[in-house]
């Protein structure tokens, strides 16, 4: 449009929220968002709320605050997609010039925002925040985290960037980037580092959750850590040559040895407890190769469905004149 008021030339930050079953922390989180806006009023700002199928008032709660300011909408998907495939929705809906991912409990802190912004400035197109450490989190998780993380990178050839999580301010180029990368199984994480573009790190320290429960089980967290491993390495698939080898050699080793002492000394051979061990030593090693063939022709089917991520019931109007 050829008129262009003083409103629309300022650049717009999407701060993007995936919310499932967050009714709880909404005000609070709402609150401390509009302090960042405030800090920030040469920017435009708007809240992009994702409701991932949520079971309580998220929506509702959502739809109020959409009638009354002109900053806040939301997309309700149809159902429960999980965080991945939300920001994905996400991605696809915002035009910010700059996007934040946060989540909905404020265990991130919204004031690193005005940080995240003046990095993005100074032409940084992807600042990440580092957790230091999170309070009130089970040893286990933490030491199972930090050990998978390891694992992950000397698997991968590409940089994962241990503990860096979604929180963090992305430059549209790499929205538009990761708008392209429409796997169904998705492990976000793992994609920042691909697509690239300039990186900055920051730091804070994680709080526990404002409200509300984590809404990752034991067993959503094993299935992502399963998608990390299997869509940025091959090595599960390849490393049981390496494994059948050695087993071959030592068999091979151990049956001359046995030849030997039968021919040599005439010894009887009393093979049937070491038969068993080799038997199902074998046995597991073949299940668990084949396993992790399975895992990935599983990821193969999914993804050769070419099914669409996600699906949208409804999205609130834009209130905001955005530009082009
Ligand atoms: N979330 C989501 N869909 C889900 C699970 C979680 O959109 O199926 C959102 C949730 O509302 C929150 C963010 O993802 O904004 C992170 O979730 P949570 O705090 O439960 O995870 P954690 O911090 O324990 O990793
Ligand atoms: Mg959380």
């Amino acid at each position: 449009m050829a008129v262009a008021n003083h409103e629309q030339d300022k650049k717009l930050i999407t701060i993007l929220i995936p919310a499932y079953n967050e009714e709880e922390v909404l005000e609070q989180l709402i609150n401390r968002l509009e302090i960042v806006k405030g800090s920030n009023s040469h920017y435009n700002f708007e809240f992009l709320f994702v409701n991932d199928g949520s079971e309580d008032h998220t929506l509702q709660i959502l739809k109020k605050y959409n009638a009354n300011t002109h900053y806040i909408r939301y997309v309700d998907l149809s159902r429960n997609f999980g965080k991945e495939i939300a920001m994905l929705a996400g991605f696809d809906y915002t035009k910010g010039d700059a996007v934040v991912i946060l989540d909905a409990d404020l265990q991130q802190p919204p004031e690193l925002i005005s940080e995240m912004i003046e990095w993005w400035e100074k032409g940084y197109e992807d600042v990440y925040a580092v957790r230091e450490k999170r309070e009130e989190e089970s040893r286990l998780k933490e030491w199972t985290s930090k050990l998978y993380y390891k694992l992950l990178q000397k698997m991968s050839s590409e940089n994962v960037y241990p503990l860096a999580g979604d929180f963090r301010l992305l430059d549209k180029k790499c929205i538009e980037a990761l708008q392209g990368l429409r796997e169904a199984e998705r492990y976000t994480k793992g994609m920042y580092g691909w697509i690239g573009f300039k990186k900055k790190e920051l730091t804070y320290y994680a709080n526990g959750r404002a409200a509300g429960v984590t809404k990752w089980s034991w067993t959503q967290l094993f299935k992502l850590a399963i998608n990390g491993i299997t869509s940025y390495s091959t090595v599960p698939l390849k490393v049981w040559s390496y494994v059948g080898f050695i087993i071959s050699i030592l068999a091979f080793f151990s049956l001359a040895y046995e030849m030997g002492k039968t021919i040599l000394y005439g010894t009887d051979v009393s093979g049937y407890p070491t038969m068993i061990a080799a038997i199902l030593f074998l046995g597991g090693i073949q299940l668990i190769s084949l396993g992790f063939i399975g895992e990935y022709l599983g990821r193969v089917f999914v993804e050769t469905k070419g099914r669409p991520p996600y699906f949208v019931r409804e999205k609130s109007s834009e209130k905001i004149k955005l530009k082009d």
